[in-house]
């Protein structure tokens, strides 16, 4: 339990720091996307080849800033009503696309009497951005991505994403919340850590079940009303 917290606490500060950085590496950045760019559009740019890289290479550290920012706090949280059905449903549009290039199948279903939740909007969105695409990254193509909301009770509402995907190992489920953990290529490893903090800001809970070949299976339960909640609009 002690390492837990102190494990919590380092994780917490060191978010924070990083948070800080990319705001600052933001500015910067926009700068040298900008000539890039216009580098890229020059017509008889002979290095057009690299600069191209360069562009490419920019928006990815761009990819990896936007999922840092997310554990800046604003200075002030604003938490309104939030219909999760619909706004799960609208996180799935996003990936319209690319589910459909690849033929997956994707379902949201609530039997809450009531799936409304006191939350901040970018923060629920982001968590199903994040939980979402590591569903779509784990299933081959024609695979079943399944959203089940329901009422655990009149305080609490879960949310299973159920994948049919390649499944976590033992290994992956002991290290899939460490940041820059990630299986993958092309991962930043942010993904899983950023759910968690946010799930955590909401004083709600993830749990995670998970087979090898097999798929894997997520439940966050979020309160209705968040206790901590010091804003609400
Ligand atoms: P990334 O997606 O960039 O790798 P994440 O923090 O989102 O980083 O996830 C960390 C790791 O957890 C992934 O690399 C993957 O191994 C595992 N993982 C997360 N979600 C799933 C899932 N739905 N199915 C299988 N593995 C998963
Ligand atoms: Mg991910």
């Amino acid at each position: 339990k002690e390492r837990l917290t102190l494990e919590a606490e380092k994780l917490k500060v060191a978010g924070e720091m990083a948070a800080g950085v990319a705001h600052e590496i933001r500015n910067p950045m926009t700068v040298i996307s900008s000539f890039v760019q216009m580098m890229n559009a020059e017509r008889h740019n002979p290095y057009r080849e690299y600069t191209a890289v360069v562009e490419t290479e920019l928006k990815r550290i761009d990819e990896i800033l936007s999922e840092y920012l997310v554990l800046a706090k604003p200075s002030a949280t604003i938490k309104s009503d939030l219909n999760l059905h619909k706004l799960i449903s609208d996180v799935m549009i996003l990936f319209g696309p690319e589910m459909n290039n690849r033929k997956i199948t994707a379902t949201v279903d609530s039997v809450a009497a009531c799936a409304e939740v006191v939350a901040e909007e970018k923060m629920m969105k982001q968590l199903f951005i994040n939980l979402l695409k590591n569903s779509i990254e784990a299933v081959e193509n024609a695979g079943i991505i399944q959203v089940k909301i329901e009422n655990q009770n009149d305080h609490f509402i879960d949310i299973t994403i159920t994948d049919n995907g390649v499944g976590m190992s033992e290994e992956v489920l002991n290290k899939v919340f460490e940041p820059f953990y990630t299986t993958k290529e092309a991962g930043t490893g942010l993904g899983m850590m950023i759910s968690q903090k946010i799930i955590n800001d909401h004083g709600g809970k993830i749990h995670i079940e998970s087979e090898m070949d097999v798929g894997t299976s997520i439940k966050v339960t979020l309160p209705v009303v968040p206790t901590n909640s010091p804003v609400y609009a």
